[in-house]
């Protein structure tokens, strides 16, 4: 029997840490393969700390941000982390970029997706990122694209949670424990050397978004004690058979 698969998609190589480090730590327990796809390395705009030393150059900084991913991947149990090199602020989206994501989908055949909100004023690599992925899924799934090669079905696209929620129209629908995984998340955020003003943010969305999970699971009346948590808003509707 195949192992499930998941496909993280970042626009830049820290923010599949931020943003979904606990969801991918808890599914490679559970026996997911999951794979991250870093579209850029972030080095020109989330990079300041590295540039702030003398004489950086952006191959340095790509080097130091590709190592620094890497190690958090290897912190959160990635199955495979891929660098797309795309160029940051802005990503520069190829007709040949999307080709090569179309066949990552279609190799990794994903039982669920990640990416960023759909809209982010502060950011449009994250939001563009999400259009791109959902242009790449949308591909994946056409029967006349690369005719032969495994078609994708239909998985989940969920959107992590941004930095700033309410300016990012993004809700959440899904909130997901990941207590159990919380020192892996802690540790991989540690890699980020170069984004350190980040790590107590991060802490503490994971413990609000705890509180969430554990109102919305009950709160007083049988809800279920959780420490940290992440956030997601679902795209697509579930199919179900019982409410
Ligand atoms: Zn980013």
């Amino acid at each position: 029997m195949n192992n499930k698969t998941a496909l993280i998609i970042s626009a830049h190589a820290a923010d599949f840490v931020w943003r979904a480090g606990g969801a991918i730590a808890l599914h490679a327990e559970k026996g997911y393969e999951v794979t991250v796809v870093c579209l850029s390395y972030g080095e020109r705009g989330e990079s300041a700390k590295l540039w702030k030393q003398d004489g950086m150059n952006i191959e340095n900084v790509k080097q130091a941000r590709q190592q620094e991913a890497e190690a958090a991947a290897s912190a959160l149990g990635v199955h495979d982390i891929q660098f797309f090199d795309m160029g940051d602020y802005p990503l520069d989206f190829t007709p040949e970029a999307r080709d090569r994501l179309v066949d990552t989908i279609r190799s990794v055949q994903p039982d669920f997706m990640m990416s960023h909100s759909m809209w982010d004023p502060y950011n449009t690599d994250h939001m563009n990122t999400t259009r791109f992925v959902l242009e790449a899924r949308m591909v994946a799934q056409a029967w006349g694209h690369k005719p032969g090669q495994k078609v994708l079905g239909a998985p989940q696209l969920y959107l992590f949670e941004p930095h700033q929620t309410e300016q990012m129209g993004w809700k959440p629908d899904t909130f997901l424990d990941i207590t159990k995984v919380w020192q892996k998340k802690k540790a991989a955020i540690e890699c980020m050397q170069g984004q350190e003003h980040l790590w107590q943010f991060y802490t503490n969305v994971a413990e609000n978004r705890g509180n969430h999970f554990r109102r919305n699971s009950g709160g007083q009346a049988g809800g279920r004690h959780t420490e940290y948590a992440e956030g997601f808003q679902s795209v697509f509707p579930r199919t179900v058979d019982e409410l």
